[in-house]
């Protein structure tokens, strides 16, 4: 049930004739696991929260630092040197006290992540690296947890859509996470703030008509990759394929 504040804050929701009361209420019960609180989590989380999705989990085991800065705009000057978990957390309780927001300081491993992903409705991944892509992958898969994971660097960005035994999963499109020295991270390579904002924002809006249920459509990211070029201002999508013959999700129906 939505009090009268939260029937307030939602209104501009409620009035979409997608949405109303009874999609609001689908947020509220809507559990999402945001992994990596960084350049593509910074948006994702703020607009999760602002449109009460009522249970947020945080999955991220560093420590901010001021290179964060630049992009990672759920956070402020003060959080430098607080783990970005608990500042992410608190910081979204503040935009929103209407949501529950759990912080995890933890990075995603081979051990964990059963536990961690466990009872989510949604998966959003905007890791900085490949064996996190690959890893939240093949749990989800397993785990049958639809995830939506993205990438962005330099100028260019990804996202894609998996609903496990319907679409193509990330394995079915890349195989295996490639050599580590023959991937340049933001770290090494840089990246336009506000293109991991634009990202991370496509990744959000996305999830937001993902949990209203919206099973009708079927034009979304689920099954294809959209990828962004911002120099030229491309957006381009194209259909993931199945592979009978992937190793995770090659026997899922
Ligand atoms: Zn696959």
């Amino acid at each position: 049930m939505l009090s009268p504040e939260e029937l307030s804050r939602y209104s501009r929701n409620i009035l979409l004739n997608e949405v109303k009361r009874a999609g609001q209420e689908k947020l509220k019960n809507s559990v999402v696991t945001v992994i990596g609180a960084g350049g593509l989590g910074s948006p994702a989380l703020l607009y999760l929260g602002a449109a009460g999705v009522g249970s947020i989990r945080i999955i991220d085991s560093d420590i901010l630092d001021t290179t964060n800065l630049q992009r990672q705009i759920i956070f402020k000057h003060s959080d430098i040197g607080r783990f970005k978990s608990e500042a992410s957390s608190e910081n979204l309780r503040s935009l929103n006290p209407y949501i529950r927001v759990e912080g995890i300081q933890a990075r995603l491993t081979t051990e964990n992540a059963k536990e961690l992903l466990k009872g989510s409705d949604l998966v959003l991944e905007g890791s900085d690296n490949f064996d996190t892509k690959f890893l939240t992958n093949d749990i989800c898969v397993e785990e049958r947890i639809p995830f939506i994971t993205a990438g962005v660097l330099r100028f260019e960005g990804m996202v894609m859509g998996v609903r496990p035994g319907m679409d193509a999963c990330f394995r079915c499109v890349y195989e295996n996470p490639p050599p580590p020295e023959h991937v340049p991270s933001c770290a090494d390579a840089g990246v336009i703030g506000s293109m991991a904002g634009m990202i991370g924002t496509i990744q959000v809006t996305e999830s937001i008509q993902f949990l209203l249920n919206d099973s009708e459509r079927d034009s979304g990211l689920f099954g294809r990759i959209l990828q962004v070029d911002s120099r030229s201002m491309e957006f381009r999508t194209i259909s993931a394929v199945r592979r009978k013959d992937c190793i995770v999700c090659g026997a899922l129906h």
